[in-house]
């Protein structure tokens, strides 16, 4: 895939995030807004994305596997992150799959994003825009 990066409505210049909605329901609600979320495929890997706030969640065994994907895909300019929203680390969502407070942390790779993860069910949730950050963030491809 060599399509140049697009910019996203919301200004932040961006990355292919193919995200093929599969058309199926999946079993909870979204976590953060509590939006109908939909089983969809990113990278040929099973997620499920929320229909509403774009947010999406991802099985933690595979979400370094894409984000290596989207990284090596991308060919443009890398584009340093913003700064780490602090705020974000205090904001918990419940696990959609046991319902447990998420763990909120920073994520370990390039760029400065916030992502929410379940250590139990191996789930992690990514707000929208912050797999382009990450894809899009300075670092090894
Ligand atoms: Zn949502
Ligand atoms: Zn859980």
């Amino acid at each position: 895939m060599n399509q140049p990066a697009a910019q996203n409505p919301d200004g932040h210049f961006g990355a292919l995030q193919p995200i093929t909605s599969l058309g199926e329901a999946a079993p909870a609600p979204c976590p953060r807004c509590s939006g109908l979320m939909e089983l969809a495929e990113l990278e040929s890997k099973l997620v499920i994305l929320c229909t509403d706030c774009r947010g999406v969640l991802i099985s933690s065994m595979v979400l370094g596997e894409i984000i290596a994907q989207l990284r090596r895909q991308y060919r443009g300019k890398d584009i340093i992150p913003p700064p780490l929203d602090e705020d974000a680390l205090s904001k918990r969502i419940d696990c959609p799959n046991c319902g447990r407070k998420m763990d909120v942390h920073p994520y370990h790779g390039p760029s400065n994003v916030v992502i929410d993860s379940c250590s139990k069910c191996w789930l992690t949730f990514l707000d929208d825009g912050e797999l382009s950050t990450i894809q899009l963030a300075p670092g090894e491809r």
